[in-house]
């Protein structure tokens, strides 16, 4: 009997927790590197929804997979708010992406709807359906925290016989017959794989391997809005942008009298140092926020501006995450990152692709995902 290989995963977010989870599940010795604490990163900044509400079959396909491992977790108790996802639609092609959209997600087992412009105030009665011709809806949908998601994660990797060093970065890699040796600011580790999924630092991770990995930090922010009173319903994940059209404006609840807003799109004119952005939120996209919601949401009750704060999206080229080895002739150095903004609803199917390629040198369970590895044509620069 061979014994299992021993993984070093770097970064606790959603990805790298993940990834060491359906490794620990899979028998394989553990050990997350961590140079913060436990989502210090992106994920920790997120604002936690979990959505199937697109209109590419690939990237249905993808959620298909995350929302089974949600199911299974939150029936191990992790709290997840099915508070509903609408996604709207400005033209009728738009809503005839939509139609399809809703037979692939039943097929697949997800439910959805689609709403008529006519039919948005019965679920959002605030809206202001101007310009709209109505949306994609999945009552399922909702969020979660991201904190608690990636703390349930590692409870599960740790129960299972993983261990997550904290305060543990990797400074330095030397190869070694069979694996490697790798300089951390603790004690040095030895290992026979590693798996980069350092977030926005991935490239920096990347480089110590001699790897070149193409992934943009890219702010972003969100912003709580308070409000006098209940509104009496649930605010849905409200979402206005559909494969990059519309403004890009989201919001969603989070308490009875708490929203939280944010802007998906944004122009992004240099890459961030992720170890030195402004975690702030601006005080003009406060405003720029502020405005879109008047036109799309007027007469919330005594609606006003709360706290904010940036985070980073780790963007890829073609806005997919990089998953599986950079080099073919180095099976053992995998990438599983990448995730823009979409790395806590696809950590679950990231972390099972990625272990895919550790344990079987292929992502064997996913069908379709082999096109995520980071070839040289998806691995290049441009966001
Ligand atoms: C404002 C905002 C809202 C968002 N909303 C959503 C949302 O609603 N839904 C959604 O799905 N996604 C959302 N996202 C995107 C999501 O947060 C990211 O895609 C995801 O968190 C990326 O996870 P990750 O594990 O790749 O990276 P991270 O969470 O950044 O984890 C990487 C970790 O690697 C560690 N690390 C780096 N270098 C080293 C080293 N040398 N040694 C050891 N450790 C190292 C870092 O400290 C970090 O903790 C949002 C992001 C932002 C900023």
């Amino acid at each position: 009997m061979t014994a299992p290989p021993h993984v070093v995963v770097i970064g606790a977010g959603t990805l790298g927790l993940c990834t060491a989870l359906n490794l620990v599940e899979q028998g394989a010795r553990v050990t997350v590197l961590e140079a913060q604490s436990i989502a210090s990163g992106s994920s920790g900044r997120s604002v936690g929804v979990v959505g199937s509400q697109f209109t590419d079959p690939f990237e249905i396909m993808l959620r298909v997979h995350s929302f089974r491992r949600f199911r299974q977790w939150e029936g191990e108790g992790l709290r997840f708010n099915h508070i509903g996802y609408l996604r709207l639609a400005r033209t009728q092609a738009q809503m005839g992406l939509f139609a399809k959209s809703v037979e692939m997600q039943a097929e697949a087992g997800l439910s959805s709807r689609l709403i008529r412009a006519d039919q948005l105030s019965e679920l959002v009665p605030h809206i202001n359906p101007d310009g709209l011709e109505g949306g994609l809806f999945g009552p399922d949908n909702g969020f979660l925290d991201p904190h608690e998601m990636c703390n349930f994660l590692a409870g599960l990797v740790r129960a299972k016989g993983g261990e997550i060093r904290q305060y543990r970065k990797l400074l330095g890699v030397a190869r070694q017959p069979g694996g490697y040796r790798l300089e951390t600011s603790g004690d040095p580790i030895d290992c026979d794989v590693v798996v980069n999924a350092g977030g926005a630092w991935a490239p920096r991770v990347a480089e110590l391997f001699d790897q070149r990995l193409h992934i943009w930090p890219e702010r972003h922010e969100a912003v709580v809005i308070h409000l006098d009173e209940p509104l009496g319903y649930t605010m849905p994940m409200v979402m206005d942008l559909v494969n990059g059209e519309g403004s890009g404006l989201n919001f969603r609840h989070e308490k009875p009298t708490e929203l939280i807003a944010e802007i998906h799109k944004v122009n992004s004119a240099a890459p961030e140092d992720p170890d030195n952005y402004n975690d702030q939120c601006e005080e003009q996209s406060k405003v720029d926020l502020a405005e879109l919601l008047l036109e799309r949401v007027p007469d919330l009750p005594g609606a006003r501006l709360g706290r904010g704060w940036a985070g980073l999206y780790p963007v890829t080229a073609d806005h997919r995450p990089l998953v599986g080895p950079i080099d073919a002739s180095e099976p053992t150095l995998i990438t599983a990152a990448g995730a823009g903004g979409y790395g806590i609803q696809l950590a679950p199917v990231i972390g099972q692709i990625a272990a895919d390629w550790v344990l079987h040198g292929a992502p064997v369970s996913v069908p379709g995902a082999a096109s995520l590895a980071p070839s040289a044509e998806r691995n290049r620069p441009g966001h």
